[in-house]
């Protein structure tokens, strides 16, 4: 059992790793630069745990005990002491790999350190590190503390032991992991993206309507989501940095972005985050 874990972002995927490894008994750190998003990450899971109360799934006193094992920081050097350090920042090499040196440094030599990167190499970001061995891909679903998948991502030196110790502990908190190699896109994002960007590929040559193609993979296919509905609420922009993710590491033309992708994103229309992407959002 990795008893304290540091989480590095508590963005959207952040502060549902922290509730979820806060809930399995864990001693969580949350770190993030921002007061702001700290503050409404503790607002988030302390709502996330009520409504589970409700629902009568556990005890007012099992909430109290999780949020009470949840601290919060805006420094890295709060993760001086953990045993597992899960990096969620946003999806930047460059970003991902100063942390990843920096908590090289500032942990002990035992510290596993894992990314939830989406589609970065985890052997190129390993690189940056003295212990490319105990650096691994955790890469969790949204929303964290519903989605049962981790990706577990091994990289060209992550040792047997690391593998081991990170599917004990994403069994432990209640998930189930699947292993997949460091290939670009991993499996999930592989299959998912191309499929989504067939779909705007569809879209774009009048095939069907954006409803048409929606309900087409809904009902034909058992998806709960349409793969357009589903493009918006990823974010357009995140397709499209996944999408060329895979072009430039396959260099296969078979993954070449849909022109109608790239002409939304640079029209800002991202999806629901900016209000409209295929479909129109309020608020
Ligand atoms: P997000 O933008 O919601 O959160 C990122 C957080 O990182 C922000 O709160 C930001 O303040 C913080 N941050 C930025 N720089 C920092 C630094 N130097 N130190 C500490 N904190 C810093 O992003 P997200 O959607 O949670 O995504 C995080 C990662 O998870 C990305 O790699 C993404 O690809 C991956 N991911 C996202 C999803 C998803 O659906 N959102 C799903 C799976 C994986």
């Amino acid at each position: 059992m990795l008893n304290k874990v540091a989480i590095v972002g508590g963005g959207t995927m952040g502060n549902g790793i922290a509730q979820v490894f806060a809930s399995a008994g864990s001693q969580v750190t949350l770190i993030d630069i921002s007061d702001e998003v700290l503050t409404r990450a503790q607002a988030t899971i302390g709502k996330n745990l009520a409504r589970m109360v409700k629902k009568e799934r556990i005890t007012q006193a099992q909430a109290d005990e999780s949020l009470a094992r949840l601290g919060c920081s805006t420094s890295l050097d709060a993760a001086s002491d953990a045993d597992l350090v899960v990096e969620a920042v946003p999806e930047k090499f460059d970003l991902k790999a100063k942390i990843l040196a920096d908590l090289d440094k500032i942990t002990g030599p035992d510290c596993i350190l894992a990314t939830n990167t989406s589609s970065i190499s985890i052997t190129r970001l390993a690189s940056v590190t003295g212990r490319s061995d105990k650096v691994i891909g955790m890469h969790f679903m949204n929303p964290v503390p519903v989605m049962k998948l981790v990706e577990v991502i091994k990289g060209q030196d992550t040792s047997e032991a690391t593998t081991q110790a990170v599917l004990d502990a994403t069994a432990a908190v209640g998930k189930i992991p699947v292993p997949a190699e460091d290939y670009p896109g991993f499996i999930s994002n592989r299959v998912l993206m191309p499929m989504i960007n067939e779909a705007i590929q569809c879209l774009l040559e009048g095939v069907a309507t954006r409803e048409g193609i929606d309900e087409i993979m809904k009902l034909g296919m058992a998806h709960p989501m349409g793969p357009l509905t589903l493009a918006d609420f990823i974010g357009l922009d995140v397709c499209l940095g996944i999408m060329n993710v895979l072009y430039e590491g396959f260099g296969d033309s078979k993954y070449r972005a849909s022109p109608l992708l790239k002409r939304m994103v640079a029209a800002g229309h991202l999806g629901r985050k900016s209000g409209r992407g295929f479909y129109e959002y309020e608020n």
